[in-house]
């Protein structure tokens, strides 16, 4: 932290220009490819990597999944630090390995348990959420606190001046260990903490009992206590006391960030705030949104290895092959014309899969196929089942995690549906806009941010927007916005193209969401802790 670069000269302008740089360490409980289940694997992944791009120093901790399968394999270039420690916590001692891989510019750190070392996904299995997270999370966010001051990574450790970017509440014990256990001792007392609220409805709360096992200092316990509100609580002798990671991330860091700005004044409403909202809103000056990029590596199409025929926005005729070749995959008949609605995406109440469920006997009146890619709440992925046996040459409910087939989706749909009760962000409205492939959202948080709304009567007739964008939340008004685009897309073709071709190009790069964090970074320094 506190190094500095000459930008270049900005069109022929002699200007030299500072920028300052940092050491900046990211905690996350997934970083892609190593691990993912959604957004948050997505952004710990590619954002480092921009950031280190622009001369920043980069380390992202994380634990080191071993669930037993094909994954594991994505920790094969990191080898072992010859740097155990010891964290006490849960009225014990635990030794923490470390694993290490540096890739494209980033320092790449797995902290290594047992606890981490089982099959399933980072949070859970089949038979739901581990018991144990929270001991597996204190034992990254005690593991993520020790490694800038002991880990030699090219030579040279982080040292104590470095800035933490803590995500969500897996994360959330740093800030607060930094206050309680470091600061008070002289360390640590010039680091930053900034931390990234990816989905506010997970906040890491269990009962009071366990502050305890935490690590932390009796007298900290006021940074985590949380009362639940009497409708919550199981039972008449149940007085709510808990305790809540996120609570103590929140009152402890130095700035909070959310992943847009839509969802940066959501939560701290009642509706979006999930008990929070009146902390947050006392912690609103150093509150800011930040829409979230996408790894256009990745996600391109035209030179995105899953798809049957690559395209560009100068020559789309590759889409319609994605989409036969879709089509022909998953066995249903082979329409080029007949309009595709995809979705992708965790099967869970957010996401608004009961709404899908709803609507599906109407939509498929008409002559539509639709796609579903997801997993999670195994009733609705039963659901899925029923529901392809009944509408065998409309309906395909793909269950699991699969990334090649994601893509597949995004780029062999003409419309992708996103009914989310709330997205902090949402990736695949971005992602499927890259692919010329239609959005119809609910218009709430990073969805309003991002999609906009097709006008075909604006800019003289030629039309503006890229895509549709629903509101209220409800199986109504979720109809009628497909309904129109799918309209669209038979009858009006050349507005169709448009609605594509604006979505194509679209700018959801990184460059621009890491300026807006240096901006953050830049702040988080101006400000004492
Ligand atoms: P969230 O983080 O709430 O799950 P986002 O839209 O921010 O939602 O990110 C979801 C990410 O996870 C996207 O990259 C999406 O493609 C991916 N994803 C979700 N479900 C699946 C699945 N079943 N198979 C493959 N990728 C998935």
């Amino acid at each position: 932290t506190g190094g500095t670069e000459e930008a270049e000269d900005i069109e022929g302008v002699e200007k030299v220009q500072t920028r300052v740089t940092h050491s900046i360490v990211f905690v996350t409980s997934e970083a892609a490819p190593y691990s993912k289940t959604g957004g948050l694997g997505d952004v710990c992944g590619s954002l480092p990597i921009v950031l280190a791009a622009r001369g920043h120093r980069v380390m992202v901790v994380s634990p080191r999944y071993l669930h037993g399968g094909q994954a594991d394999k994505n920790y094969a270039g990191a080898s072992e630090l010859d740097c155990h420690i010891k964290v006490y916590c849960f009225g014990g001692e635990q030794e923490v390995a470390f694993f290490h891989e540096y890739r494209e510019g980033v320092d790449w750190v797995f902290v290594d348990h047992p606890s981490y070392h089982r099959p399933g996904n980072p949070y859970g299995d089949s038979r739901g959420a581990f018991g144990d997270n929270q001991f597996r999370f204190t034992l990254l966010c005690h593991a993520a606190c020790e490694a800038p001051l002991v880990l030699p990574l090219g030579g040279y450790t982080y040292g104590e001046k470095c800035l933490f970017l803590v995500n969500d509440w897996h994360a959330g014990l740093v800030p607060v260990l930094l206050a309680s256990k470091y600061r008070p001792y002289g360390v640590y007392k010039d680091a930053r903490t900034i931390l990234v609220i990816h989905n506010l409805a997970h906040q890491g709360v269990e009962p009071a009992a366990t502050y305890t096992n935490l690590g932390l200092a009796s007298e900290w316990y006021g940074a985590l206590g949380w009362v639940f509100p009497t409708w919550a609580r199981t039972h008449a002798l149940d007085t709510g006391e808990a305790v809540n990671v996120l609570k103590g991330a929140i009152v402890t860091v130095d700035r909070i960030l959310t992943v847009s700005k839509g969802y940066a004044w959501e939560i701290t409403t009642v509706e979006g705030g999930y008990g929070l909202h009146e902390l947050l809103s006392s912690r609103r000056s150093v509150l800011n949104g930040i829409t979230n990029g996408i790894d256009i590596c990745e996600w391109n199409p035209s030179s995105d290895k899953h798809l049957a025929s690559n395209y560009s926005v100068d020559d789309l005729s590759g889409k319609v092959q994605c989409k036969i070749a879709l089509q022909k995959e998953l066995g249903l008949p082979i329409k080029p014309d007949c309009p595709l609605i995809g979705f992708i995406g965790r099967l869970d109440y957010q996401k608004g899969i009961d709404l899908i469920r709803w609507a599906i006997p109407e939509l498929l009146e008409d002559d539509v196929q639709f796609v579903m890619l997801g997993s999670g709440d195994p009733l609705y992925e039963e659901w899925m089942r029923a529901t392809e046996s009944t509408y065998r040459d409309k309906f395909r409910g793909w269950v699991g995690f699969n990334i090649p087939i994601s893509h597949k989706i995004t780029a062999g749909a003409d419309i992708l549906l996103m009914p989310s009760r709330f997205e902090p962000c949402g990736l695949n409205q971005l992602y499927a806009m890259r692919y010329g492939t239609v959005p119809v959202v609910h218009g709430t948080g990073g969805l309003r941010d991002t999609v906009q709304a097709f006008d075909p009567y604006s800019k003289g007739g030629l039309g503006e927007g890229t895509g549709w964008i629903f509101s209220p939340l409800s199986k109504e008004s979720m109809l009628a916005a497909l309904r129109v685009a799918i309209m669209t897309y038979r009858d009006h073709k050349s507005s169709w193209e448009g609605i594509m071709k604006r979505g194509m190009e679209k700018d959801s790069t990184w460059e621009n969401a890491a300026v807006q964090y240096e901006q953050v970074f830049e702040w988080a320094f101006i400000d004492p802790p």
